[in-house]
């Protein structure tokens, strides 16, 4: 059987209550079944080529640094490898995570949660096989960014920071919320990237040998803390990314 599934995940947490974390038993045990069960994990870069087999992609968005602390020793204690996105202004200044969306953590004592991986961590765990990809400059959603001057810079800027940076090239970006249009996309396209990943709330199956337009909506299922093992495992389920990559899931959703 060949097929490809990715994962998106954020932070990883024994404590923090918000979605955006999951703890270190869900992260192996979701990573875990998946393995028992054939999949080779691979990077979105990997992923986004022909190839045979059942892969799993996992990534990581906003590279925060619990995934350099409780992620990667989770995933290397399984094999694992990984993709990880990283906004390129927090991570050159190394300044908290703090668009509008999850500045409010930033007065709790859950704060730490929103600092950067540094950019020694990102090339560590670049040189163990893992991809780190472009999540932008500042994590703006970019179908607002009216600006094309500006939209370029997010996508463009991010890249070329990031590279100099790191010392490596990058390959995929993410889209932060996994906000993205045809503008969006072309632009992505435009700046270099190979391949692009979403968050649909409709998950359409990976694409085997995906289509120039394909390449930049790549699609992942997004893990969250509620995904406690039951859920988690209706969610990744065969019978239910059918049906959430069809349009009965929209019916489903709202009864
Ligand atoms: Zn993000």
């Amino acid at each position: 059987m060949n097929e490809t599934i990715s994962l998106c995940y954020h932070g990883v947490s024994p404590s923090w209550p918000d979605a955006m974390a999951v703890t270190q038993q869900q992260l192996h045990s979701q990573v875990a079944w998946f393995m028992r069960r054939g999949y080779r994990p691979v990077t979105v870069r990997e992923a986004a080529r022909p190839g045979g087999g059942k892969r799993l992609a996992i990534t990581f968005d906003d590279a925060l640094l619990s995934v350099h602390e409780l992620a990667l020793p989770v995933l290397e204690r399984l094999g694992a490898i990984a993709t990880v996105y990283a906004p390129s202004v927090p991570i050159a200044e190394q300044t908290p995570m703090a668009w509008p969306e999850v500045a409010r953590h930033l007065q709790t004592e859950h704060a730490r949660e929103l600092e950067p991986m540094t950019a020694g961590q990102l090339r560590a765990v670049a040189a163990q096989g893992w991809e780190v990809g472009s999540h932008t400059r500042t994590h703006p959603w970019l179908p607002r960014v009216a600006d094309d001057g500006e939209l370029r810079h997010e996508l463009e800027g991010s890249k070329r920071e990031l590279e100099a940076l790191l010392e490596l090239e990058l390959a995929t970006l993410a889209y932060p919320f996994g906000a993205h249009d045809e503008r969006v996309a072309a632009a992505t396209a435009a700046a270099g990237y190979e391949a692009a990943v979403t968050l649909p709330v409709r998950v359409p199956a990976w694409p085997a040998q995906p289509s120039a337009h394909e390449l930049m909506r790549l699609p992942r299922i997004g893990v969250y803390r509620v995904d406690e093992w039951r859920r988690f495992r209706v969610k990744v389920a065969r019978p239910v990314r059918l049906l959430r990559a069809s349009s009965l899931w929209d019916l489903v959703r709202r009864g």
